[in-house]
Formats: structure tokens, C-alpha cells, sequence
């Protein structure tokens, strides 16, 4: 259906209309994108409160309509299905096709009776599942009843992808994530894993700094009150609303997409608007763009010296090792601004530079933690190991004697003259 000339909001097939149902979420993930600033270790919190629309009112205002979308109405939030009249809503949205995101929560059957009693189903969904919050087990059930329900045409599983980003993880996500992929493969559960969208520009999503530029918008959100805006930043700050669809006939017409726009605000644009297509930037050399680079290194000045260690050991324990090198360097020039120097950081760091295939600046790395008093057998040796691989026994062992006594020492040489790989220092 097109759009009649005067009537406010972009029909076009680029465009999404998105129904913020509630801000509430029932989980806290510290890597939501509906965080003001995406900082590891921080969850999220609802971005305000609202007086949320009822369902007649959200059904009275879109029903009116004289015009619907091209691409379904994303119902979402939030956690869409907490609204109180979740159901209601989405059972009794006339000549929509319907989307949602959840993170499954919810009481699917009873969801899916009222659907069926007024002859509807989303057309597509996406689910999430979110380690920290929901058990492998019982999110797998549920996404097995949705599947099963005939609620959803084409619903989507999916897992955040954060392999890069172990900032954002511990042993419980990692033990859950996989659990979760080895009981879906087995019991046949379709699902994708998504790029994790939390930086902007190749920096972390901070909010620190603001800039002018023009913006273009394929988004139509509106917030739990009806009120309407082209972009999720300006949508949680309340600020540019075009209108509310409960006084549709008031609304400022948005501009449509490639219909570039002046703002002040740039640098706390939402992840969806960078990363999804349905927006772009234009800077003042008049080149269009959107995100230019990923860096999950970035995260790291948020962390404390101990949790950077750990994100170390994860990139470690994947493999890689480059990041693991850059991680640990973080965490002793953090420790060093604080006016402390750890061995234990810098025996790790020593063996990340072995794999990195740096030995000369491996050596001096556990050559300065055994300086810091870490003279456990396996770092002595490991030092060892690679001072023989360079030449430089004697100005290894003239640290080492510092620290170690020469009979220690000399059973080390002998245990390496059997040969031990070098393995990663524990801590
Ligand atoms: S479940 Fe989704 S909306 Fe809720 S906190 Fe997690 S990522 Fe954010
Ligand atoms: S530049 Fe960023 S903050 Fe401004 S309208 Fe576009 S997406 Fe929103």
C-alpha cells in the first residue's frame, strides 16, 4: 500500500517501523546495545521510565492507519512479551505483517492461543539466547515450543558472536554457549550466530564526545508512549520526536532515506543505525559511510589489571595470541599508572610473546617477572628454554641466580635437558 501524500512516516521497502513496546528487560546483559555506553561488567539498565502505551491504545493508533509498512512491524523493547497486553497487541494488529525480538522468556502457548484464536502469526522473530541470565536447557525448550508452535512462520535462533570479545564473557557464558551449541546440534535446533555490534568507528560505544554531521534514516521507532523518532539514540534520550502515533495527523513528516539531515549528536548513535543498513552518515567531504572498523581492543580501558588478565588467558586459550599479547600490555600499563609492577602479568606477557614469536622480547618479559620474585619451575625453565633458543644462557641464568638458588637451577637445567615444552604461566 503506498503511502498517501500527506501521511507522516516511510513506507518504502528500506524502511522499519519498530515498536518499542517497554524498555523493562527481564535480563541484564552488559553487552546489550540499549546501553548508553557498551563497558564490560556493566549491565544494562532500563534507558528510562515510561507511561507505556496500553495495548488498545497501541492497536486503536496503528489500526488507523491509512497506510502499513513494507517490511514487518518489529514489536521489541526491551523484552517486548513484558508488556501486559503483549498478546492482545500482536493478536490484534490489522494488515501488519509482525516481527519480534525476545529473549524467549515468555508463555509461549498462551501467546500462540490468542494468535491463533484471531487467525495470526509473526511472519519472522529473533531470539537471542544470553548465557548469564536463562539456562541452555530451558532456553533450548523454549526455542523448541516457539519452532513447534506455529506462532512464527520463520523464526531465527541465534548466539551473539563473541569469540573477539571475551571482555564481555566468563567461564559460566563460555560453559553455557557451548553447552547450548552441543544440545541444539544434537536435538536439531537451527541457529546463526550474530556479529556483536557494540563498537562504533573502531571505538567502544563511550558516548563521549559529540560531533556535526548529516545523518539519513531508514528507522521508524517509536518508544513506549508513541512517540516517534528516525534513530534509537534520539528515541532513549526523548529528544527530536517527530510526533506520536496516537495524534498521527500532528506528526512531522520524517525524511526519507538518502535524505541527509544536519546533527549535533553524532558519536552516540545507536549500533543498529550504523551496522544495519537502514542508516548512513555523510561527513563534511561529502562521503557517505557507516562503522569503518571493529576493534575489540578497545574495551580494555575499562577493565581493571585482573580482568584484563583474564580476557588474556580466554585469547589465549583460543589461540590467539596476538591479543593476548596486546591485552596483557594493557593491563601492566595500567598497573604501572597505579604504581605497581606484577610479575605474574609479565610472566603471562612472556609466554604471549613466545607465541607471537618474539623471543628476544619474551625473554626480557620473564626474565623481569623472575626480577619480580615469580620463580616457579615452569616459568625458571621456560626462560631457560628460550634463552637456549636465543644464545643468551649466561645472561639468563645471571638474572636467574639473583633469585633462584644455583642447585634449583641446576635440577631445572637438567628437567630441560630432558625437554618440557613452554607452557602458559598460571594466575
Ligand atoms: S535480553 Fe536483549 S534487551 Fe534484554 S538486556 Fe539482554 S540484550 Fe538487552
Ligand atoms: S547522527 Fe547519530 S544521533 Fe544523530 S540522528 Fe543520526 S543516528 Fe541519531
Amino acid at each position: 500500500m503506498a503511502a498517501p501524500a500527506r501521511f507522516p512516516l516511510p513506507t518504502p521497502e528500506i524502511h522499519v517501523w519498530v515498536a518499542y513496546l517497554t524498555a523493562r528487560c527481564n535480563f541484564a546483559c552488559d553487552y546489550c546495545i540499549q546501553k548508553p555506553q557498551i563497558v564490560p561488567g556493566q549491565r544494562r539498565k532500563p534507558w528510562g521510565k515510561y507511561a507505556e502505551l496500553t495495548g488498545r491504545q497501541w492497536v486503536d493508533a496503528l489500526n488507523a492507519f491509512p497506510v502499513r509498512p513494507v517490511h514487518p512491524l518489529i514489536l521489541t523493547g526491551g523484552e517486548p512479551s513484558l508488556h501486559k497486553d503483549f498478546a492482545f497487541i500482536a493478536s490484534r494488529l490489522e494488515g501488519y505483517e509482525l516481527d519480534m525480538t525476545s529473549n524467549l522468556t515468555f508463555d509461549i502457548d498462551a501467546v500462540a492461543r490468542e494468535m491463533k484464536a484471531h487467525g495470526k502469526r509473526f511472519v519472522t522473530s529473533f531470539h537471542t539466547y544470553h548465557p548469564k541470565f536463562i539456562t541452555p536447557e530451558k532456553w533450548l525448550d523454549q526455542a523448541e515450543r516457539l519452532r513447534d508452535s506455529g506462532l512464527v512462520e520463520k523464526p531465527t535462533f541465534s548466539m551473539v558472536n563473541l569469540q573477539r570479545f571475551p571482555h564481555f564473557r566468563d567461564d559460566e557464558h563460555d560453559r553455557n554457549l557451548a553447552k547450548l551449541t552441543e544440545l541444539a546440534d544434537r536435538r536439531g535446533l537451527i541457529y546463526q550466530f550474530n556479529e556483536f555490534r557494540g563498537t562504533h568507528m573502531g571505538a567502544p560505544y563511550e558516548r563521549a564526545q559529540k560531533h556535526s554531521i548529516e545523518c539519513t534514516s531508514a528507522w521508524v521507532n517509536i518508544d513506549p508512549e508513541g512517540n516517534v523518532f528516525n534513530c534509537q539514540y534520539h528515541l532513549t534520550e526523548r529528544k527530536n520526536a517527530f510526533g506520536n502515533i496516537t495524534a498521527i495527523e500532528a506528526c512531522k513528516p520524517l525524511p526519507a532515506m538518502g535524505e541527509f539531515f544536519a546533527c549535533t549528536d553524532f558519536g552516540f548513535c545507536d549500533p543498529c543505525h550504523e551496522n544495519s543498513g537502514h542508516g548512513a552518515f555523510r561527513d563534511i567531504n561529502g562521503q557517505v559511510f557507516r562503522r569503518t572498523a571493529n576493534d575489540s581492543r578497545v574495551y580494555l580501558k575499562w577493565m581493571q589489571p585482573d580482568a584484563i588478565r583474564a580476557v588474556a588467558r580466554r585469547y589465549f586459550g583460543q589461540g590467539d595470541h596476538a591479543e593476548a599479547e596486546q591485552a596483557l600490555l594493557a593491563a601492566i600499563g595500567k598497573q604501572r599508572e597505579a604504581g605497581q609492577d606484577d610479575g605474574e602479568t609479565w610472566a603471562d606477557l612472556g609466554v604471549a610473546l613466545y607465541e607471537t614469536n618474539k623471543k628476544k622480547q619474551c625473554l626480557a618479559a620473564l626474565l623481569h617477572a623472575i626480577d619480580l620474585g615469580v620463580t616457579r619451575t615452569e616459568i625458571v625453565g621456560s626462560t631457560l628454554h628460550v634463552a637456549r633458543e636465543l644464545g643468551m644462557v649466561e645472561h639468563a641464568k645471571s638474572t636467574i641466580l639473583r633469585h633462584v638458588p644455583a642447585q634449583i637451577l641446576s635440577r631445572i637445567e637438567q628437567a630441560l635437558d630432558a625437554m618440557q615444552p613452554i607452557a602458559p604461566a598460571q594466575g
